[in-house]
C-alpha cells in the first residue's frame, strides 16, 4: 500500500531503495547531499538497494561516493541487475549470489533484437555512445544511445535520453512487445528512460523484495520501498504486488525529503 503517514514510515526495519533516478539521477554519479543523508539512515535503518545496473554501476555511482564507515556499511545490502546477484559487506563487498544466464540464452536474446530492429525498420540514432546491446551476464540489456551516454556526455546525455523517452516511448514499448513474443522463456521489460532489459523469467522488482526478505529475513511488512517508478508500466511496479508499502517519488529531490523525515528526530 502506498503510505503517506511518517509515523508508519518510522516504524520499518528496512528502507528499500531503487537506484536510477531514486538515489542518484539517471547513470549519474550520488551528490553529496544524498551520500550525506544516506550515511546517517544506515545509523538507524537498515538500507537494501535494488537497481537494473550492474554490480560494477552500483560501485561507481553509488559506493564510490558513500563514506560510511565499515559497521555502518554492514546494514547495506545491493541487489544489482534487478536483483540477480546479491553483494553484502563482510571486509569489504561480498558476493552472496548470482543468477546468471546460460550463454545461449544470451545469444538467442542478442539476436531476437537484432530481427526486431530489421522487422520495424529502427534506426539506431547515428551517434550512439558505447555499447548498444550489454551482456550483464545476469540480464542483457540494449540502450538506444549505448551505455556510455551519461558518461561521455553529463548531464546533456541525461536530457537526450529524458527527450528520447518523451518521443519514442511507443516505439521501445513496440520493441519490448516484439522481444516478448520472441522470448516467451523469459523476461523482457522495459527499464528506465531508453533501455529494455532481459533477464530469466519472473525476474522483476517483486523477486527483488522475495529475495531481500529471504536473505536479509525481514518480513514484507517490516520494509518500505521508494522509487521513481511505481505506476503501472513501470520498473518499479512490480513490488506493488508483493504487498510491501511504498513510496513513490518523482526523482532524487523527493528521496532526500523521505530520508530526512526518517532521520529526524521528532
Ligand atoms: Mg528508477
Amino acid at each position: 500500500m502506498k503510505i503517506t503517514n511518517i509515523k508508519t514510515l518510522k516504524k520499518k526495519d528496512l528502507i528499500v531503495f531503487d537506484l536510477d533516478g531514486t538515489i542518484v539521477e539517471t547513470k549519474s554519479p550520488m551528490d553529496k547531499e544524498m551520500s550525506e543523508l544516506i550515511n546517517k539512515l544506515l545509523l538507524k535503518y537498515r538500507v537494501a538497494v535494488i537497481g537494473g545496473g550492474k554490480y560494477q554501476v552500483f560501485k561507481e555511482l553509488f559506493i564510490h561516493r558513500l563514506n560510511s564507515s565499515k559497521e555502518s556499511l554492514k546494514h547495506l545490502s545491493l541487489f544489482p541487475t534487478t536483483s540477480t546477484s546479491f553483494y553484502r559487506y563482510h571486509n569489504g563487498w561480498k558476493k552472496v549470489y548470482v543468477i546468471n544466464l546460460s550463454k545461449s540464452e544470451v545469444k538467442r536474446i542478442i539476436k531476437a533484437f537484432k530481427e526486431v530492429f530489421n522487422e520495424i525498420g529502427y534506426q539506431h540514432p547515428k551517434k550512439t555512445y558505447g555499447k548498444l546491446i550489454e551482456n550483464r551476464d545476469t540480464q542483457v540489456t540494449f540502450s538506444v544511445f549505448g551505455q556510455d551516454i551519461v558518461k561521455v556526455l553529463g548531464k546533456k546525455g541525461v536530457r537526450m535520453k529524458e527527450q528520447w523517452k518523451k518521443e519514442h516511448t511507443p516505439i521501445k514499448m513496440k520493441i519490448t512487445r516484439l522481444m516478448a513474443k520472441r522470448l516467451p522463456d523469459l523476461e523482457v521489460r522495459a527499464a528506465g528512460f531508453t533501455s529494455i532489459d532481459v533477464t530469466k523469467k519472473g525476474i522483476d522488482k517483486a523477486y527483488g523484495i522475495k529475495q531481500i526478505k529471504k536473505h536479509l529475513k525481514v518480513p514484507v511488512r517490516d520494509m518500505v520501498f521508494i522509487g521513481d517508478a511505481i505506476y503501472p508500466g513501470g520498473n518499479d511496479y512490480a513490488v506493488v504486488r508483493t504487498g510491501v508499502d511504498y513510496i513513490p517519488v518523482a526523482g532524487p529531490k523527493e528521496a532526500k525529503k523521505i530520508i530526512r523525515g526518517l532521520i529526524s528526530k521528532k
